[in-house]
């Protein structure tokens, strides 16, 4: 799997010790953390330095054994030191064959991030720990070493996050050779990685509808223009003017000024009321109650999310991912819809 040798054991108090930190030979009464075995601290000029099993009788888990002492010694560091900034969540949507393959990165900026508990035990490729987001949401802490999959990283609930600390393992012993520098490596190489973010999946479907709305596009004007020139003047096209089949007939009570082709993001909630989410023709972000506007929608939402536009009947937003983060907190059924038509069947559906 790599060169490298088996760089820790520990002591007989349990400490972890690092082939530089102790007197060559068996003085330090190290042994593998993996099979028990005593450990020969071999520091001469030629090899990196390693440790040796006394009797030779090393197993390919015992390398495994040293690595898992240097995600203890990662771990740690997490714990004492104020943990390191977010990294924004980024995801690729793609759209679906047989589409015209286009993509778009959604990108969604964390926030702060605090730890709220440590696991007391930490066993292999389990949690170490939960982050609790400004948002409000939960993070799984994963700390792992040179973690080539990450299919092993799906804990139970679908609203919490995962984040995983990745150490890599350096291409050589020379990096793991005593604790400082086993340290450093860790400080200087570990990546911070969003496995899942459910903060980001309104955004997510949002975006995944209008890249296909633009596939659609796409695709419909490029069977125009393959259409042969004959068949063409039968039926008179000119650009900018889809005729009735490609563009939808809005149906929609917004449909006098919603935003052509825009996505709609449906949120229902448990109490059975709904909002809608979509974008004005002025670019502006509106979140309607729907179907039926309730005595008091108007004073439903805190001032800061934005403000009622009685006339329109909708909420004009002032920060649409705070909105959909405070509509997230009430756990809805979200859904995106392209057109009126999906939408209304969303909600025969609820
Ligand atoms: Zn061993």
């Amino acid at each position: 799997m790599n060169s490298l040798p088996i760089f820790a054991g520990v002591d007989a108090t349990g400490a972890i010790r690092f082939v530089g930190d102790v007197p060559r030979g068996a003085e330090c009464g190290c042994r593998c953390v993996a099979c028990g075995s005593a450990l020969v601290a071999k520091r001469g000029d030629v090899r990196t330095w390693h440790f040796a099993h006394e009797a030779n009788q090393e197993r390919p888990d015992c390398f495994a054994g040293a690595v898992n002492l240097l995600r203890r010694i990662a771990i740690e560091r997490l714990q004492q030191h104020e943990f390191p900034a977010l990294p924004i969540y980024r995801s690729t949507v793609t759209t679906p064959a047989p589409l015209p393959q286009l993509q778009e990165t959604v990108t969604w900026a964390v926030g702060e991030g605090k730890v709220e508990m440590w696991e007391p035990r930490l066993p292999q490729h389990a949690p170490v720990g939960i982050l609790r987001l400004s948002s409000g949401t939960a993070v799984r802490l994963y700390v792992e070493v040179d973690t080539a999959s990450t299919a092993s990283l799906r804990p139970s609930p679908p609203d919490e996050g995962i984040l995983l600390v990745n150490v890599p393992l350096p291409p050589d012993g020379e990096a793991l050779k005593d604790l400082s520098s086993a340290v450093q490596h860790i400080d200087t190489a570990a990546t911070l990685q969003w496995i899942r973010l459910p903060d980001a999946n309104a955004k997510i479907a949002e975006v995944t509808e209008q890249v296909k709305e633009r596939a659609k596009r796409l695709q419909y004007e490029r069977e125009q223009t393959a259409r042969p020139l004959q068949s063409a003047a039968m039926q008179p096209f000119s650009p900018g003017t889809l005729p009735a089949s490609a563009e939808e007939v809005d149906q929609s009570p917004w449909a006098a000024w919603r935003k052509p082709r825009s996505a709609f993001v449906y949120y229902g909630l448990q109490d059975g009321s709904a909002w809608v989410m979509f974008t004005h023709g002025d670019g502006r972000h509106v979140m309607a109650p729907w179907p039926n506007p309730e005595d008091g929608w108007d004073e439903a939402l805190p001032a800061r999310l934005g403000e009622p536009d009685l006339q329109l009947g909708v909420y004009v937003l002032k920060d649409q991912t705070q909105a959909m983060l405070y509509l997230g907190r009430m756990r809805p059924k979200v859904r995106t819809a392209s057109n009126w038509a999906e939408l209304v069947a969303i909600r025969s559906s609820a």
